[in-house]
């Protein structure tokens, strides 16, 4: 046994821990990988405490982690990688069937949802010392991005968003300039920087001003507001929606400028009450042309612009999303959040 790894059985707090695990076997991709770091997110701690996630099929454990950052041990000759790389595994597999999508390797839009995911749906994660993966589902870093590479999964996902996004507004020809992002956690701070990439004025709402987030928002170039969305005096020609609150969701409906587009991608698994006036909201929607979409999940080329973009970032502010790295002996202090975390990762060389 000679690799370690952070494994819980689905919806059993009290039963996650460091576990052993024989080398990871061959079946499982050419590349052998050495973990280096692998972030939490909400979905990591739903898995543990609500029991979202699923053990691979006849095993009771699962290996967690879905946000990876690896350097490659041992590659294949002509698998498009060689030892040293600085590299991130992908998230889904297709469905076996496949579906349409899945077929085209849009994996992010399974129509059947018997797609896979590493770390989280009936597969082992990449919270592991070591672990092995198939080299089409492995993206190259530049190895300037050093331990920030840890942030390649959550900016595939808010590649996508901003993808899916800008396709949906091409439906109306005039020039979009004024976005507005959600929640200032890692997701959101992730989507104001492409959308500053982008050349969009971008402002940031989250719940409270204390802590680093102003500072971080404010030295991207876009604006930090706090408070209720209703007083911020923005309309925005887009929002990326990253809190996953249900009633900030349908407010948004109203703030968003006429032909606006809204693109949820955050979940929250809080119960709240349905907002007082659906029917005004659906009146608003339709007089204003209003979309309102869901994004999840990241295709390959997602992943490909994400380490686009994280190589032109800024590494010094990229750095500052990366609050904390935490030995994997020490998982219990990575999975308590602190008021000032942004991005918590494990660390798995030590
Ligand atoms: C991951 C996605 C995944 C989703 C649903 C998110 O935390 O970033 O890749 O598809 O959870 O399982």
């Amino acid at each position: 046994m000679s690799v370690r790894a952070l494994s819980v059985v689905p919806g059993k707090p009290q039963t996650a821990g460091v576990s052993e695990h024989p080398d990871p076997s061959s079946s499982e991709g050419a590349l052998l990988v050495q973990g280096l770091l692998v972030g939490v997110c909400g979905t990591d701690l739903e898995i543990i405490n609500e029991g979202y996630g699923w053990a691979p099929p006849g095993e009771e454990r699962l290996v967690l982690g879905h946000e990876s950052l690896g350097q490659v041990l041992d590659a294949p000759a002509g698998s498009g990688f060689a030892a040293g790389d600085l590299v991130a595994g992908i998230v889904r597999r297709p469905d076996p069937l496949p579906c349409e999508p899945c077929g085209l390797g849009d994996w992010d839009f399974c129509r059947n949802g018997n797609y896979t995911e590493r770390g989280i749906k009936e597969r082992n994660g990449y919270a592991a010392t070591q672990w092995r993966v198939e080299p089409e589902f492995t993206v190259k870093l530049d190895p300037r991005l050093g331990d920030c590479g840890v942030l390649m999964e959550p900016t595939s996902v808010v590649a996508k968003a901003w993808e899916q996004t800008e396709k949906i507004a091409a439906r109306v020809a005039f020039q979009r300039k004024v976005a507005l992002v959600t929640g200032a956690g890692p997701i959101g701070l992730l989507a104001a920087l492409l959308g500053v990439q982008r050349g969009y004025e971008v402002h940031v709402l989250d719940r409270t001003n204390a802590g680093p987030k102003p500072a971080i928002v404010g030295d991207l170039g876009a604006t930090f507001h706090s408070g209720n969305v209703t007083d911020i005096g923005v309309r925005p020609d887009i929002v990326i929606e990253c809190t996953g609150y249900g009633p900030l969701v349908f407010e948004l409906t109203g703030v968003v400028a006429n032909d606006g587009v809204v693109c949820l991608a955050g979940i929250s698994g809080v119960a709240a009450a349905a907002p007082a006036s659906l029917n005004a909201i659906n009146k608003q929607m339709v007089l204003e042309n209003t979309v309102l979409f869901g994004s999840v999940n990241a295709a390959r080329r997602h992943y490909e612009q994400a380490a686009e973009a994280l190589a032109k970032a800024d590494l010094d502010w990229l750095s500052r999303l990366v609050s904390r790295k935490v030995p994997l002996t020490k998982y219990a202090d990575a999975l308590a959040r602190n008021d000032d975390d942004v991005k918590v990762a494990l660390d798995l060389r030590n």
